[in-house]
């Protein structure tokens, strides 16, 4: 959620001081793997669950300062909080990204508390709500650190193990020492974060790409700028493959007209890099179905 964003200073910290280590699922592949597992059927079971909603300017997902968002009319964008859940049948079920907890609101700074009154987030379920009908997930693989991202962890239970890219927990900003680091509050109870370590892909598909589970049904796919971190995910589902761009690309208006977000100027070449790759691999392969991090591609929020 692109609230406060503000370049990182002498009162910059980081986005959480959870312990971390080394990813233990996953290894380093490269761009021409992913595409051949394209060609294979599908084994996941994959569906969206939309947790919570919010109505924020635009210029809070376009960046008003760059010319290229001048035709772009004032106005509002509906903006949805989804997580991802696939069950794989072997290895089961998994969450990508956290939803919404509302026990998090509490324990909030009281300027936080104050940004998400201002930002009228309506919660549609929690996580802890969702599990009363739900098989548990075994982790989550987030695909940043944002709390509109990790807040739900909360709700899941200690020790369930967390997934994020590496770099992400270090991103420093204003953001986090004003908002009181709430990625520290979603992930307490949970063990240490667990890394992706990304390593340059060969084929220069993406940045980085790692096989998760080892037989191409699911990838983390590297896609810094949003955030350091930022992490994609291609899931081989049993009806086609598809594609969770996190905030790499949060909104249509990003997708379809290649509008910048609001970034520090020292993260904006990445984030362009990586919404750009992601274009093209889709564009190569209109089979694949897009999930933005905020928007649906028909505008429908669940
Ligand atoms: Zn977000």
């Amino acid at each position: 959620m692109p609230v406060l964003l503000l370049a990182g200073g002498g009162c910059a910290t980081v986005a959480t001081v959870h312990p971390r280590e080394a990813a233990d699922i996953g290894s380093a592949s490269r761009g021409s793997a992913l595409e051949a597992s394209l060609a294979r059927p599908g084994q996941v079971t994959f569906q969206r669950v939309a947790f919570a909603r919010w109505t924020g300017g635009r210029g809070a997902f376009i960046d008003r300062d760059d010319p290229r968002t001048a035709a772009v009319p004032k106005g509002d964008e509906e903006a949805t909080i989804y997580a991802y859940v696939i069950d794989h049948p072997r290895f089961g079920r998994y969450l990508i990204d956290g939803g919404v907890s509302r026990a998090l609101e509490p324990r909030l700074n009281p300027l936080m508390r104050r940004a998400l009154q201002d930002l009228n987030v309506r919660i549609d379920r929690s996580i802890a709500e969702w599990l009363a009908a739900q098989t548990p997930p075994r982790a989550v693989f987030l695909t940043h650190l944002h709390f509109d991202h990790v807040g739900g962890v909360l709700d899941l239970a200690d020790g369930t193990p967390v997934y994020v890219g590496a770099g992400d927990a270090e991103e420093r900003n204003l953001m986090h020492r004003l908002t009181g680091r709430p990625a520290d509050i979603a992930l307490s109870g949970k063990g240490a974060l667990r890394e992706w370590t990304f390593t340059p892909d060969p084929d220069g598909v993406f940045a980085g790409v790692i096989d998760v589970f080892g037989d191409g049904s699911v990838w983390a796919i590297s896609l810094p700028g949003h955030s350091p971190g930022s992490t994609g995910y291609l899931i081989n589902a049993v009806d086609g493959p598809k594609l969770v761009t996190g905030d790499a690309v949060s909104t249509r208006l990003g997708w379809e007209q290649g509008m910048p977000q609001p970034l520090p100027a020292s993260a904006r070449a990445a984030a362009e890099a990586s919404a750009a790759a992601l274009r093209r691999f889709v564009a190569a392969r209109p089979g694949v179905e897009v999930f933005l991090g905020h928007q649906s591609r028909t505008g429908q929020s669940d």
